[in-house]
């Protein structure tokens, strides 16, 4: 299979790049691989919403750096948060304008308050960000006749010149497994973009779905693409902790901090 573009992995990140790419040029094919549905990603789970400055009576993109480098305990890259944080506004209008619905409160958007943040930031669709902005990019993403999209495909490894000796280094495409047709399939792209998410399934338990195995990562590490940052991730301190191992899941930090803070009221007041 030949294309102009290859994306690999269907979450926001994937789903978004591709959308734009589509747009702003019809012309070109772009394919899309996905290891099981379209739908399973970390995405599809992420529950609480996106911190995003949107009350610039309140909040300035200025307090939410200042937030993003005291939660970071000072290592975060500065232009990274700053480029995230500045761009946000205008990229949730964009999910608005694609069909995403947010809570609102009359005509605004209905904004709650999560651990590390000064302001009230946090735009959601009640508890189901994720799934909701994961469907209307599917909607969305369904659209582009130039987009093909292939579900349970998997990578297996990324077509590079790396081992050549060459100073100038490029990727060809991939290699992909169909996980139905159980037969390898090679797609030669002029970009290829890896958008495979996480590895949470490194650990015993973990909130994130089967498929964020970071068989990305190591594809990428195999193609000695520079990759930075591995020692960091993220995890959520407040998941159920089953006795059968596979049905860990989330119970909100925005439920838990409540709980937390009548706890320490209640505790508080004992000792007083
Ligand atoms: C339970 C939970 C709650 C969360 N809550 C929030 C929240 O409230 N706010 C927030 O900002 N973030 C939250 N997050 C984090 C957020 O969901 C992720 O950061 C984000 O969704 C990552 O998007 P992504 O596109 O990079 O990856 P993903 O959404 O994980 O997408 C990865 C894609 O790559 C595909 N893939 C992986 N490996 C391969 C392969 N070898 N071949 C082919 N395809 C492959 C997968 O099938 C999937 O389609 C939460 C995460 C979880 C798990």
């Amino acid at each position: 299979m030949i294309t102009n573009v290859l994306v690999i992995g269907s979450g926001i990140s994937g789903l978004t790049y591709a959308i734009k790419v589509a747009e702003k040029n019809p012309e070109l094919g772009i394919v899309m691989i996905s290891k099981n549905n379209l739908l399973e990603s970390n995405t599809r789970y992420a529950q609480g919403g996106i911190a995003v400055v949107s009350n610039f009576k309140n909040d300035s993109f200025e307090k939410h750096i200042s937030d993003t480098q005291i939660a970071g305990a000072g290592k975060c890259n500065e232009a990274v948060v700053r480029f995230v944080v500045e761009e946000g506004h205008d990229r949730v209008q964009e999910l608005i304008e694609w069909g995403t619905h947010f809570d609102t409160n009359k005509n605004t958007l209905h904004l709650t308050k999560e651990g590390g943040h000064s302001e009230k930031r946090i735009i959601h669709n009640k508890d189901r960000t994720g799934l909701e902005i994961q469907q209307t990019l599917i909607k969305k993403i369904k659209t582009f006749t130039n987009i093909t999209l292939l579900e349970n495909h998997t990578l297996v490894d990324l077509i590079t010149d790396h081992h050549t000796g060459s100073d100038y280094k490029r990727c060809y495409g991939a290699y992909v497994i169909s996980n139905t047709q159980q037969e390898i399939i090679k797609i030669s792209a002029q970009i290829t973009i890896l958008s495979t998410g996480g590895a949470g399934q490194l650990f015993s338990h973990t909130t994130n779905p089967k498929n964020a195995t970071g068989d990305g990562l190591g594809a990428a590490y195999r193609a000695k693409v520079k990759i930075e940052g591995l020692p960091f991730v993220q995890f959520h301190p407040t998941a159920l902790f089953p006795k059968i191992k596979d049905n860990t899941f989330l119970i909100s930090e925005a439920a838990s901090w409540r709980r937390c803070a009548t706890y320490n009221k209640k505790r508080k007041a004992i000792h007083a």
